[in-house]
């Protein structure tokens, strides 16, 4: 029984994602396979993980496998697999839409990149295309699926020719699962042939063999035909065939669990290949980690470091990458209580045979084993990074190192560690990354404090007036321009036994005092104190400036302008707090006006001149002017006047 048709269009996100991948990934179409297989076996996976609360689930079929069926005369290939299917709305859901949060503004990436001649296999492999590369090699591809515990009649049958629209409607499938049918198109020259049952057996063996399932497909071969079934002429000799073609069903996987074997054992490709199986990126690893722990308790953990980050870091909704299986059996994906947050790039396999296996998440989180577990794997993880080469370490930095920084402020007890896999440009650094190990290396004999200075731009931040006089002492400052970086500074307050300290806040030489000279300007800062009591919190002189006139500083404890902007873009009220005006009594200027101030106290000019330097500071730390016109047009008078002098 069929239900009606109902055709649908692909949201466009769709469409461009499969121009994308039938565009850019042709030269490697084979890995459709994988990705097909992956997802059969990530359906089993959650039937299986399903079925320990709901046994009922499996029914009559509980003997999990995944088959595959070539057919050269029909020039289709299908995929099978008895997992747990898919209802009409999950199919509408899944297939047709992509709901990653954040597509949008990755296709907008990719749309920049293509235009730079740079669109490459990794970029969207960052994406994990699935299902739809299947369209690489097929013009049409039907899939009919019956959820796990539905009735046949709530089967769904889903069709697409990729070209924008697909039809579903309700179908009858006998058993639970779902099959894919893809219509191959037409093989062009030296294109490969995927109704060859060998060619077939090559791609699984090459990229899905350690899958957990039976992968079967009915292969021919040539049996001899058994002795008393012979032909034989008066001499005993056969006549005729002594061999006969039959088709037999057969495993082509070998099923290893690769993270159980000895690492002796396991090659490069081997590793690799798990890594996108188990991913479902298309990149290579950057590093990975496998290790056997023996004793108390036992388990083995395998472990990969992405080389891109997947365009969702930041999606709160995100999978985390480490799947928890107990004796080589599947129990969990996406296992956060394995993985803190700021390792959340991790993907891996832990395999835990004392774990109990009627766990509940809630349970799972205070499990002692699993504790036990976490804390090795932050461990080994973090000396993992530490001990990767400077170059590897700097591609690593330079995808995942505003996540890892995360943890300066979430896990208290290794903020040390992580602090020191944290790399920053420094006043001095140029186009290299310091690390904070470095920097304490290379502190001048007579500095105590590590400088740094938070903000959103880079350039900014090197040009700030308030670098001046440390930058005159040749005192290197780091210069944080990534969000997380002022929290981090809110936790780590110092390493290595040196204490860190902003530039924008406090007093940078307490001692270093010219109280002769500050009681000079009493007066007139009182004075432009007056006049910007609405802005202003204190006027004073300032010990951080050299060559400009004017520059805001905070108290200690005050909150820095970064991170009053950051709250302010992320839409909270942060409490407002005044500046300190700090001002260089040193410049020429500053004489000038103090001058004018003590000759005529009542000089209009003095007004301006006051709202001027607080406009000169704002504008020296990239800040916004409340009344840009004005400045704009006090500048232009005075200009005018200064040429007319
Ligand atoms: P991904 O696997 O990266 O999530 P896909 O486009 O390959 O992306 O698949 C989208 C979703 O469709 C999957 O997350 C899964 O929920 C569902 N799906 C795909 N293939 C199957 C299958 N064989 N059985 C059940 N669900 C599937």
């Amino acid at each position: 029984m069929e239900g009606q048709k109902q055709t649908h269009q692909f949201k466009t996100e769709v469409r461009q994602i499969l121009n994308l991948i039938i565009n850019s990934l042709y030269s490697n179409q084979e890995i459709f396979l994988r990705e097909l297989i992956s997802n059969a076996s990530d359906a089993i996976d959650k039937l299986r993980f399903k079925s320990q609360t709901e046994p009922g689930l499996l029914g009559d079929d509980p003997e999990f496998s995944i088959k595959i069926k070539p057919d050269g005369i029909t020039q289709t290939l299908e995929i099978s697999d008895n997992g747990i299917g898919m209802t009409f709305e999950e199919v509408m859901e899944n297939i047709g839409t992509i709901a990653k949060s954040g597509t949008a503004q990755f296709l907008e990436m990719i749309k920049q990149a293509q235009s730079e001649q740079s669109l490459t296999p990794e970029l969207i492999g960052q994406f994990g295309v699935g299902f739809y590369s299947a369209f690489m090699v097929a013009d049409k591809i039907t899939l009919i699926t019956r959820a796990a515990g539905v009735p046949k009649e709530q089967s769904v049958r889903w069709e697409s020719s990729g070209d924008g629209s697909y039809d579903i409607q309700y179908a009858d499938k006998e058993k639970r699962g779902t099959t894919i049918t893809l219509h191959l198109k037409k093989k062009e020259k030296d294109e490969l042939d995927f109704t060859d049952q060998w060619q077939i057996r090559r791609i699984i063996k090459q990229h899905s063999d350690f899958v957990a399932y039976p992968i079967r497909m009915d292969v021919e071969k040539e049996i001899p035909i058994p002795d008393q079934e012979l032909i034989k002429d008066k001499d005993g000799k056969p006549i005729g065939e002594t061999k006969r073609r039959v088709v037999e069903e057969e495993t082509i996987n070998t099923m290893t669990a690769i993270w159980a074997q000895p690492k002796e054992e396991i090659d490069d490709k081997t590793y690799e290949e798990f890594y996108k199986h188990l991913s479902h990126d298309w990149n290579p690893p950057l590093a990975r980690l496998h290790m056997k722990l023996e004793g108390t308790t036992e388990y083995d953990m395998l472990l990969y470091i992405p080389s891109k980050a997947p365009f969702d870091m930041f999606q709160p909704e995100r999978k985390h990458g480490v799947h928890l299986y107990c004796k080589r059996v599947f129990i969990m994906d996406d296992c956060k209580e394995l993985v803190p947050e700021y390792l959340r790039f991790v993907k891996g396999v832990v395999d835990a045979p004392d774990l109990n296996l009627n766990v509940s998440r809630e349970i799972l989180q205070q499990d002692r084993l699993v504790m036990n577990i976490r804390n090795n794997l932050v461990k080994k993880v973090l000396d993992l990074l530490t001990d990767l080469k400077p170059e590897e370490y700097e591609k690593f930095y330079a995808e995942f190192g505003p996540v890892i920084k995360e943890g300066i402020y979430t896990d208290h007890n290794k903020r040390e560690k992580i602090a020191s896999l944290a790399r920053y440009k420094t006043t001095k650094s140029g186009d290299k990354w310091v690390s904070l190990d470095e920097y304490v290396k290379n502190m001048q004999p007579d500095q105590k404090e590590i400088y740094y200075i938070t903000g959103d731009d880079l350039n900014a931040l090197i040009n700030s007036p308030l670098l001046e006089k440390l930058k005159d002492k040749s005192y290197e400052v780091l210069l944080m321009a990534d969000p997380v970086d002022e929290w981090a500074m809110q936790s780590l307050h110092e390493y290595g036994g040196k204490p860190l300290k902003s530039a924008e806040k406090g007093e940078l030489e307490p001692d270093k005092k010219d109280d002769a000279k500050r009681e000079e300007f009493k007066a007139l800062f009182g004075f432009i104190k007056g006049q910007l009591e609405a802005k202003v919190k204190e006027v004073k002189a300032s010990d951080r400036l050299k060559e400009s006139v004017a520059c805001l500083s905070g108290a200690d404890y005050d909150m820095s302008a970064y991170m009053e902007k950051i709250l302010k873009a992320a839409g909270q009220k942060p409490p407002e707090v005044k500046r300190v005006l700090e001002l260089n009594m040193d410049h020429p200027v500053m004489a000038k006006i103090r001058a004018l101030y003590e000759k005529d106290r009542q000089n209009t000019a003095l007004k301006d001149y006051s709202l001027l330097l607080y406009d000169l500071a704002v504008v020296a730390e990239g800040g916004k002017l409340e009344n840009p016109a004005r400045f704009s047009k006090l500048v232009g008078e005075m200009m005018n006047q200064a040429i007319g002098a």
